[in-house]
């Protein structure tokens, strides 16, 4: 049986990436929809042949408790709003997919999980690079040490922002933070996986050039990590830059992904000349069904709320670096996270 998802919030991300991945899924479709516009309500359920009974507003999203055909709730909110999204979905005895960043503090990761395991619902994070076969094409090299030791990573995760200033991710209270928490999380990310562990420490600095642009979120944000074997990693997270890239450097070669974080086609190269290459799948496809699996089998999860939670700590620690003019924080996340 295909499991039913649920998708909350009908933003671009839902529109553009979640439905149209969900059409060709194989272990889970578009069950239900969760929306605060009206006049989404008919033209989603016409597209995707949605019955009216699996149709909530935020207001009485909570009944979806009593609705069967519901088996996962995909929260994909503004940040601030996926914590009390995930934690009612949980109280409604739902799964829960949580959209990257998981949410906007490590306390609020914390509840989110909490209310997860007190629900017995399982829970991943919106983090479709982890279903991504050039990303596994990665952790594969590392972790096989095809071209020897990691010494040095490089991320780079940015765009160019120029619409509306009053956007949500350009207002904190609804973000949480700017670059970092949009398309930081995924430099985070792919310095762990070039690396093939957690960072031991982070050094961060901040630098803003449009301040009338970006009044309460940061711009541009530069991180330094070390890791447990002697590696270091630098990322550069913006939205006034274009970034969108992974090198890995190691004792006898290097590993490039370029580009790296978008939905893809991505590429990537090695130094022994070789491609990497896979035929074009959508990501979200990939990670809904490996979450649906995971619930169905008990197969492997490959974006748990502890990922979500861990690259949480590790933007705590950046922000209380800049604040602390560069100073290097120490981490302490043993394997967390970490899925092999
Ligand atoms: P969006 O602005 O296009 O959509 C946001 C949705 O939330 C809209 O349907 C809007 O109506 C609704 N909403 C409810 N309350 C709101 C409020 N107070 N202010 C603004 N909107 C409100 O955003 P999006 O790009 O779809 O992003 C939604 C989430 O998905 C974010 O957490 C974002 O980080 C995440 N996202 C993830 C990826 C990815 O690659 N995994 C890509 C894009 C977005």
């Amino acid at each position: 049986k295909k499991l039913g998802i649920a998708l909350v919030g009908l933003g671009s991300y839902s529109e553009g990436q979640l439905a149209p991945g969900l059409v060709n899924a194989e272990h889970c479709y578009l069950a239900g929809i969760v929306t605060g516009t009206p006049a989404k309500e008919k033209e989603w359920m016409e597209r995707y042949d949605i019955p009216k009974a699996n149709v909530y507003n935020y207001e009485n999203f909570d009944s979806i408790a009593e609705n069967d055909a519901i088996d996962i709730v995909y929260v994909v909110l503004p940040n601030s709003m996926h914590a009390e999204f995930c934690i009612r979905a949980a109280k409604a005895g739902k799964h829960v997919i949580c959209e990257k960043p998981m949410a906007v503090s490590v306390a609020e990761c914390d509840a989110i999980i909490e209310a997860c395991e007190h629900a017995n619902v399982k829970l991943s994070v919106g983090y479709r690079m982890q279903s991504d076969p050039f990303t596994n094409e990665v952790k594969r090299l590392v972790k096989e040490k095809t071209f020897g030791d990691v010494t040095y990573v490089s991320s780079d995760a940015s765009y160019i922002s120029r619409g509306n200033p009053d956007q949500w991710r350009l207002n904190r209270a609804l973000s949480g933070g700017g670059a970092l928490l949009n398309m930081g999380v995924y430099a985070i990310q792919s310095n762990i996986y070039g690396t093939g562990t957690n960072p031991i420490s982070v050094s961060a600095q901040e630098f803003s050039t449009r301040p009338d642009y970006f009044k309460e979120t940061d711009e541009t944000i530069m991180a330094q990590m070390k890791f447990p074997n002697g590696a270091v990693g630098q990322l550069c997270t913006s939205h006034n830059a274009r970034g969108n890239r992974l090198y890995v450097s190691c004792t006898d070669g290097w590993i490039e992904l370029n580009p790296c974080h978008s939905y893809g086609p991505l590429a990537g190269r090695t130094s022994d000349g070789n491609k990497i290459s896979f035929p074009h799948k959508s990501q979200q496809m990939l990670q809904m069904d490996d979450f649906a699996q995971h619930i169905k089998t008990g197969s492997t999860n490959f974006a748990p709320g502890e990922m979500g939670k861990r690259d949480m700590i590790i933007v705590e620690a950046i922000y209380q670096s800049i604040r602390e003019g560069g100073k290097t924080i120490p981490l302490d996340l043993g394997d967390m996270g970490i899925v092999r």
